[in-house]
């Protein structure tokens, strides 16, 4: 044993190695609360003291959302990566890089097929650590192939958005998205096709503008933030305060925008109550 075999290699393995979630870490809500990790995982990432729902990575929330916590993920051949050869602070490329190494995922959605209390699903997933959730050319493509293969397989759709919206990185790109993604979610309605959303905090921008209001039923999560443009984007263009609970999930709720707000704890019961009753409909 050496300072080569004590330090160096496990620091390297460190950096090359794959790790799982450590199951003895502590998570720091919003309120300052330190939560366990596996109180984490039995309150489905919802803060006991204060009722945070936190975001979730999208692997997590598959597993919180699914039966056995199994589900089998759907492959999507990425495209061209940076079609402006854009930089501000970074390159394009390098945040690209960045964020597949801090997320371990392709891009901003993941796409899956799973079961919800036994029932078949199509899922969409956001993972908003992933630049901010945000919608580019391999976000569309996801949606797409998830709208495809619902349509093939005749199964439900269900697309959980988190989204800063449009990637201003790939331009008019990433906003010819919205026409895309809208088109993609027809089909599956044309179909006759239950598609429900479930909007996850922050629902917004480009991507509340388009799919994600668009569900047969829209359930939003508790404490979501939903909206298009930013508070002092409006405040500023209307020369108005606008109330403090403005574009959370409770208010879009008392103004018909949403059909309901669920707690985390009960979205799963809700989901499948929602598909049974529309395969009756149908
Ligand atoms: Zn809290």
């Amino acid at each position: 044993m050496n300072w080569l075999t004590n330090y160096i290699k496990p620091k390297l393995e460190s950096l090359v190695k794959k790790r799982d979630v450590p199951k003895n870490l502590w998570i720091k809500c919003q309120c300052s609360t330190m939560i366990y990790y596996k109180d984490y995982e039995k309150s489905l990432g919802v803060c006991n003291e204060c009722g945070t729902h936190m975001r979730l990575p999208a692997e997590t929330r598959l597993k919180f959302l699914l039966d056995d916590n199994k589900y089998e993920k759907i492959k999507v051949p990425s495209t061209i990566v940076d079609p402006l050869s854009f930089k501000d602070k970074k390159r394009y490329k390098d945040r690209i890089k960045q964020a597949k190494r801090k997320t371990k995922e392709e891009d901003a959605v993941v796409i899956a097929e799973g079961k919800i209390e036994g029932k078949n699903v199509i899922l969409a997933v956001f993972d908003f650590n992933f630049m901010g959730g945000s919608m580019g050319i391999n976000v569309g493509n996801s949606i797409l192939k998830a709208s495809e293969i619902s349509v093939k397989k005749n199964l439900p759709l269900i697309i959980i958005p988190s989204s800063g919206g449009a990637r201003m990185q790939e331009g008019i790109l990433s906003l010819m998205q919205m026409p895309r993604t809208i088109a993609a979610i027809q089909s599956v309605k044309k179909n006759k096709i239950p598609y429900i959303v479930v909007l996850a905090d922050p629902t917004t921008g480009g991507v509340c503008a388009s799919f994600a209001m668009l569900g047969d039923i829209l359930i939003a999560e508790k404490g979501a933030t939903i909206g298009f443009a930013g508070r002092r984007v409006i405040e500023q263009t209307i020369k108005e305060t606008i109330p403090d609970n403005f574009q959370t999930s409770d208010y879009l709720l008392e103004h018909g925008m949403v059909d309901m707000v669920v707690h985390r704890k009960d979205l799963k019961n809700k989901i499948y109550k929602i598909l049974k009753f529309l395969e009756k409909k149908n």
